[in-house]
């Protein structure tokens, strides 16, 4: 069921929410737009940033159950970094969905890394006993000068310290790098893959856990300060075959010692649709891409590809 087609709730368009959360998450506002702004990121760039009320949020959660009834099993909290919300908050607002909701199984958010570190793992463990058990976090780069460059106010090393805070809670962390982001220039590209699979190596968790590492291609949607970048020629995006190199490099330099790590590439803006759980499947990755590189049949088109 498509909770989002028919749901009376407090929504502020556009909504976007990762596709794992797709028909099956109930979406519930808990802020509006996002504190940060990323030079690449769209969505939330008209939307004035706020925090809603817990009393608002809690009454659009009671609302759901007499709307849908017990078959809400997801919770999604809106908007690009609901977890900047206040531990005792994000508390209340979790043990509420579960009371209200006697199917739920899973509340989760994006975050942003300062979101997370700045909780200490005592109100973290707290957050994941009252059920947010999964959250989605940013992490488009391991190269410290690409993540200022892109605005993105952390680094590799905050980025680190945020996952291995998430493991430690136990709070199922899903990251997203981008591919092509540092452009077409191939040292640049060489330095962002490295370096994006040296943060990668050093999220490993260091008890055995499930974790997921995604990857999304860069687009540049009308309006963001990259786009203005590409119309004046400051920034040259990287072809289709520079985006599989790539993320063959960060393959490559990804550790062998990556233990529950589930590797996705299936997002609508890639070329080439990859799955596997690192590091065991990470040569098979590899032969695939190379695979992909040779026969341009397997690959998505360039007009098809989509956020
Ligand atoms: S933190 Fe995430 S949602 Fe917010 S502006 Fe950056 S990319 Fe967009």
């Amino acid at each position: 069921m498509d909770f989002t087609e028919f749901s009376d709730l407090y929504y502020v368009e556009p909504i976007f929410r990762p596709p794992s959360e797709g028909k099956k998450s109930l979406l519930v506002t808990a802020t509006v737009g996002c504190s940060f702004r990323c030079t690449f990121c769209y969505p939330y760039r008209d939307k004035k940033f706020s925090i809603r009320k817990v009393e608002d949020i809690k009454r659009d959660i009671q609302k759901a159950r007499t709307i849908y009834g017990s078959r809400v099993e997801r919770i999604f909290l809106l908007d690009g970094n609901a977890f900047v919300m206040k531990p005792k908050d994000l508390i209340e607002i979790s043990k509420e969905s579960y009371l209200i909701h006697p199917n739920l199984q899973r509340v989760s958010a994006y975050a942003h890394a300062k979101d997370i570190i700045r909780k200490s793992d005592e109100e973290l463990a707290e957050i994941r006993k009252a059920g947010l058990n999964m959250l989605y976090l940013g992490i488009e780069t391991g190269d410290d000068t690409l993540l200022q460059k892109i605005n993105k106010r952390t680094t590799a090393a905050e980025l680190a310290q945020a996952a291995q805070k998430l493991h430690q809670a136990k709070i199922i962390l899903s990251g997203t790098i981008i591919l092509g982001l540092a452009g077409s220039d191939p040292d640049a590209s060489r330095k962002h893959a490295i370096a994006t699979a040296k943060l990668i190596n050093a999220m490993n968790p260091k008890q055995t856990q499930e974790w997921y590492i995604s990857a999304l291609t860069l687009m540049i949607p009308p309006g963001t300060p990259l786009e203005k970048d590409l119309r004046s020629g400051v920034f040259k995006p990287l072809d289709h075959t520079g985006v599989l190199r790539e993320l063959q490099q960060i393959l490559l330099h990804s550790s062998d010692d990556l233990h529950g790590c589930i590797f996705r590439s299936n997002h609508a803006s890639n070329y080439l649709a990859l799955k596997g759980i690192l590091a065991q499947d990470k040569k098979a990755l590899v032969q695939a891409i190379d695979k992909g590189i040779e026969n341009p049949r397997y690959l998505r088109p360039e007009f098809t590809r989509g956020l």
